[in-house]
């Protein structure tokens, strides 16, 4: 038998990562992080300690077997390791690359009690890799149920939600409002952190379990919710549109050219060719940039200010480093691209150049006060601290908003804030229609929306009386027991019976 692990005996130290050189990386949109190679992923996987009551998985929103898929990658068994993760999440490579690990599953790892913690995240992001470059999928026999589902919004909600009613037999069809699908995977998170090809497989598996996309839809002026029940013959919706309606400053300059928020920076970055040289885009460069705000949002816009040639690109926030939102990795990465940062300060006004451009903006240093609603403290202006703060493009990333599309144009009810009110249980306001992710918590994260597309899903079953069959869908499913046409569960008991 082999022997139980302990602190001590599992190796110290965890495994490095490699990145490219950040002078380099200012210069390309090619990933920052590389991947895990198969020496440091043993050594990594070794440093679980396979506890058997894991606080990691009750940190991961989606509850991922993470001790099982760590020990097959033990055994070598990357397959097994696939199959353990995508037992419960449709997308290891996106969420190994975006997720906050920090905060969820490694957060209460309780190696990090004493060493630093073990890299789960890495090391699903080495599975979910490898799944892409050796083409695992994991398509279970589905026998189509005749149930017709409409899902708006092609974000991980969106596609968490469609790939459980594909599973359980209904035609789906996704509508998504731009031209190419995957929500703010492929609209917000640029390449260097996570490759359009990296989301074009991902894409790929819901296709083969039949999803279909419609891109260029733009639900609530082509067609209404209410018509997709009444009209379109959908059986259940469900609306994952997120929370992409971005918030400006409110200070005076606010509408000058030069200012632009961040959602749009990178949309045109990410899905316009801005980037591409050979492209005439309509996307101002900056030579000194400001951008306001530090969340990941932030962040990635003013790397991509970087990559585009901005000679000084600058972080302005009101708060301090320990309040910043980003992902810590995120900051260090922007601090090791020469990105240079003023926490304590807050714009009062934006300048204008005398030509309807911008020039520079009117700041206050701030001082942290007692806490606000969200626990941070809250940030209070320093008397008579006013300056200038020169600059000849400003963006914004201070938070989003409910796009009001779908609101203005249903009868579905919504919170004081704009986002869609549904019950414990995902149910929005019209029978049928269900909700989750952004669009119904406000901006949260890849694996949260994930969590709520599936819970919705489940819901959406129960509506349609079909049973529950997200369970497991295993790739060594015999022929047999695909012959039954049968959900896992009873396909397991079909294999006990023919044995
Ligand atoms: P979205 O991903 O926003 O997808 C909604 C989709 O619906 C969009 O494609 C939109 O075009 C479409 N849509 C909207 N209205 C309509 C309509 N009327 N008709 C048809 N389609 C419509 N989270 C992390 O966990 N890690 C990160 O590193 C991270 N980085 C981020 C970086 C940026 C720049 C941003 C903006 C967010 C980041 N997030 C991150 C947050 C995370 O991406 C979101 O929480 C998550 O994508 C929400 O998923 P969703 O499916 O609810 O919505």
């Amino acid at each position: 038998m082999a022997k139980k692990k302990t602190i001590r005996t599992i190796p110290q130290e965890r495994a490095t990562v490699r990145e490219q050189d950040p002078r380099e990386r200012i210069g390309n949109f090619a990933e920052v992080t590389y991947r895990f190679g198969v020496k440091d992923a043993l050594h990594e996987a070794d440093r679980c300690l396979l506890c058997p009551d894991p606080v990691c998985v009750a940190g991961c929103p989606v509850s991922i077997d993470i001790p099982r898929f760590i020990a097959k990658i033990s055994e070598k068994d990357y397959r097994g390791a696939y199959d353990v993760i995508t037992d419960t999440n449709l997308l290891p490579a996106v969420c190994g690359r975006v997720c906050p690990q920090e905060s969820q599953c490694e957060g209460p790892c309780v190696v990090g009690e004493t060493l630093a913690p073990v890299a789960i995240g890495r090391l699903e992001r080495f599975v979910g890799d490898i799944a892409i470059e050796e083409g695992w999928t994991n398509i279970p026999y589905i026998e189509p149920n005749g149930y017709k589902v409409g899902i708006v919004g092609s974000g991980p909600a969106g596609m968490a939600c469609a790939a459980d009613m594909a599973k359980a037999g209904c035609d789906v069809i996704i509508y998504e409002a731009f031209h190419l699908p995957g929500g703010v995977l492929r609209y917000g998170i640029p390449d260097f952190r996570l490759p359009n090809e990296v989301i074009d497989a991902e894409i790929g598996k819901l296709k083969s379990l039949g999803v279909k996309f419609e891109c260029n839809t733009l639900v609530g002026r082509l067609f209404t919710i209410e018509q997709m029940i009444t009209e379109m013959d959908f059986d259940a919706v469900f609306i994952g549109t997120g929370a992409g309606y971005p918030s400006f400053l409110g200070v005076p300059g606010d509408s000058l050219n030069g200012v632009l928020s961040a959602n749009e920076l990178l949309t045109r970055c990410n899905m316009m060719r801005a980037k591409d040289r050979d492209y005439d885009t309509p996307l101002p460069h900056g030579a000194r940039v400001a951008v306001i705000g530090a969340g990941n949002t932030a962040m990635d816009a003013m790397r991509v200010c970087r990559r585009l040639g901005a000679q000084e690109v600058h972080c302005i926030y009101r708060r301090t480093r320990t309040e910043a939102p980003a992902r810590v990795e995120e900051v260090h990465h922007a601090e090791e691209e020469g990105i240079e940062f003023h926490w304590l300060t807050a714009p009062i006004e934006i300048l204008d150049d005398g030509k309807g451009g911008v020039r520079g903006m009117r700041c206050l240093r701030m001082e942290l006060g007692e806490p606000d609603n969200s626990g941070r403290r809250r940030p209070v202006p320093v008397p008579g601290s006013e300056f200038e703060f020169e600059a000849d493009l400003i963006v914004v990333a201070i938070g989003t908003n409910a796009n009001p599309i779908i609101g203005q144009t249903s009868k579905l009810k919504l919170n004081k804030r704009g986002y869609i009110e549904t019950d414990e249980n995902l149910a929005a306001s019209l029978i049928g229609v269900y909700a989750g992710g952004d669009i119904v918590t406000g901006a949260a994260t890849v694996i949260e929306a994930m969590g709520a597309g599936r819970k919705a899903a489940r819901s959406m079953k129960a509506y349609l009386g079909l049973r529950d069959t997200d369970a497991v869908y295993r790739s060594d499913a015999t022929p047999l027991a695909k012959l039954f046409g049968i959900d896992v569960a009873e396909r397991n008991f079909a294999r006990v019976r023919a044995a």
